[in-house]
């Protein structure tokens, strides 16, 4: 028996068992999925989660079920290339045969002192749990700090301000305008609806350090009750501690397959892989469904293509809370209610094609 062994079950992970199972999967070979978490997390509803606005069952997804797959739950802590083997916290390591890396990616504090102790986050769920309780229990008038004004910070801000008008909600970007990957007329759209929702842009900020409940913006103290970081990602510790080859943020450098240089055994997914794009769910997706044609045509014997077609992306969608949204759809900018349809068809369509 091969052992196929896949390290997450997030967007990448997941797609990777659709691919495979129930009918191309060789009956040699078995399937370890492994996780922290006994379900597949939907990472992109984590502002809402965060917010209070849809329960935790909402955000999860169960793993499918099928004779070759054994589904582990447990953390991570390296993995040893030369030995072929995953190290599990106080478990016994996994051999594998072939082995898919989609362990997603966490924080990246820029060096800001204080920012990895005195924020909250929403990069993983046990994360978004701890940022929900610390939101929810705030009294009126209290001041929450959300630092970075990416899709994530933009999303949290406006469904927290929909739902608890009574908070004081300062949104701190670096850029002259929020969404600065944006056309303009996209990023003003957005900065309005927040003038109207009373939250405030702090366009321009430099966060130089966090002590606890304080900013620091420019070196000036602003008190907060709760503060929370939205502003940048790296791969995964796991990862970066591999000894191979990373970008600037620890993502791994890989080959047209989506595999290590030097390990054709060894395929990096998702949050995880260094690519031409900013990662998302949707680019996990398509290296998944390339990764796994790689697989199949190995077990198959039969020939790998040199390099794949560009992973195709549709857009990005964004919601200002519950009514409306934001997105660029094949170039063109989207506002209003139609982008927030949109962004709610998307998941339904995936909850109920992996449900
Ligand atoms: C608020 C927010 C909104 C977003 N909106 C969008 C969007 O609209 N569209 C879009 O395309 N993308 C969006 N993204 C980005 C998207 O969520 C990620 O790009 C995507 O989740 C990456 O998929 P992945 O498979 O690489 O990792 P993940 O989905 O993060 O999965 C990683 C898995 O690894 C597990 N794991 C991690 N470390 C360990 C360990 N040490 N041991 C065991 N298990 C471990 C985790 O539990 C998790 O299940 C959003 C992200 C956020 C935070």
């Amino acid at each position: 028996m091969k052992n196929l062994v896949i390290l997450g079950g997030g967007y990448g992970g997941m797609k990777i068992l659709s691919e495979l199972l129930p009918n191309n999967l060789p009956t040699d070979v078995m399937i370890t999925l492994v996780d922290r978490v006994p379900y597949h997390c939907l990472k992109t509803e984590y502002y809402a989660l965060a917010a209070g606005t849809v329960s935790d069952k909402e955000v999860r997804v169960d793993f499918p079920e099928h004779p070759q797959l054994k589904v582990k739950y447990a953390e991570v802590i390296g993995i040893d290339t030369k030995e072929k083997m995953v190290l599990l916290k106080d478990d016994d390591p996994l051999i594998y045969d072939d082995l898919i890396i989609g362990l997603g990616c966490e924080d990246k504090y820029h060096d800001v002192p204080g920012a990895d102790q005195f924020t909250y986050s929403i990069q993983s769920i046990e994360k978004a749990r701890e940022t929900y309780t610390a939101l929810n229990n705030l009294g009126p008038g209290s001041v929450v700090g959300i630092v970075g004004a990416g899709l994530s910070g933009v999303e949290l801000a406006s469904e927290l301000s929909e739902s608890r008008s009574d908070l004081s909600i300062k949104l701190f970007d670096r850029g002259e305008h929020i969404l600065s990957a944006f056309p303009d007329r996209l990023s003003q759209y957005v900065e309005g609806w927040f003038r109207t929702h009373r939250v405030e842009i702090i366009n321009n900020s430099n966060i130089t350090r966090v002590e606890e409940n304080t900013l620091y913006n420019h070196d000036e103290p602003l008190p907060c009750d709760v503060i929370v970081w939205t502003a940048g990602i790296q791969a995964n510790k796991v990862v970066q501690n591999m000894g191979v080859e990373t970008d600037r943020s620890g993502r791994v450098v890989i080959t047209p397959r989506h595999h290590l240089p030097n390990d054709e055994h060894i395929f990096i997914v998702g949050d995880c892989a260094s690519l031409p794009h900013a990662p998302s769910a949707q680019l996990a997706e398509g290296q998944a469904v390339q990764i796994s044609e790689v697989l199949r045509k190995r077990w198959n014997g039969e020939e790998l293509p040199a390099e794949f077609p560009p992973i195709k992306l549709k857009g990005v969608l964004g919601s200002l809370g519950k009514k409306q949204g934001f997105g660029m759809m094949a170039d063109r900018a989207i506002t209003g209610r139609v982008a927030r349809l949109l962004k709610s068809g998307v998941l339904w369509l995936y909850k109920f094609h992996n449900g």
